[in-house]
């Protein structure tokens, strides 16, 4: 079985965007099995000759922000479950919100390793702007943008370091 990275975050980070990037042109798989937690996208990705499978999280139900809440932190519990690998995702541009703050304390009292990954770092003051993102209590930051690629070269060579 391959090793599986899991893509966690609030809404509108970028999380589909980043796990776009990731498998490319390969194609995603949707699994609707789970309730509230449906949408969650499955696909394969490669990197320096190391393969593992992707999880993009997301679905959750519109509306108020418990609702929101509820379904991030059953994600969060599904991934800390089933992967080797967390990806913490939180957006540059927004900063950090209260969203933020609850999902970090869930993974941070947890074994499985989290990369805090700061998207939408498209120029350099944005990733100057990502240390913020120290408060949320992770050792290991990694500034990028999904969109123009920008940073993910070296968060990929640490994911599959730790694969
Ligand atoms: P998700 O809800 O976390 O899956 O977020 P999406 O991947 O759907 O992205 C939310 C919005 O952020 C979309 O409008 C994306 O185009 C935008 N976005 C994603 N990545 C970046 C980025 O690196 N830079 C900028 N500026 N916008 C981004
Ligand atoms: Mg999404």
């Amino acid at each position: 079985m391959l090793p599986v990275v899991s893509i966690v975050g609030r809404p509108n980070v970028g999380k589909s965007t980043i796990f776009n990037r990731l498998i490319g042109s390969r194609k995603a798989i949707v699994d609707d099995q789970y309730g509230v937690t449906r949408d969650r996208h499955y696909g394969e990705s490669f990197w320096n000759g190391r393969e593992f499978n992707v999880i993009d999280t997301g679905g959750y139900l519109p509306g108020a922000t418990d609702v929101v809440k509820k379904g991030i932190r059953e994600q969060v519990h599904i991934a800390i479950r089933e992967s080797d690998l967390i990806l913490f995702v939180v957006d540059t541009e927004g900063g950090i919100t209260s969203l933020d703050s609850s999902v970090a304390k869930l993974l941070r009292e947890q074994e499985t390793p989290v990369l805090l990954v700061a998207n939408k770092a498209d120029n350099e003051e944005r990733e100057l702007n990502a240390t913020e993102f120290y408060t949320l209590g992770f050792d290991e930051l990694y500034p990028i943008s999904a969109i123009s690629g920008r940073g993910t070269g070296d968060l990929l060579d640490r994911m599959v370091e730790l694969l």
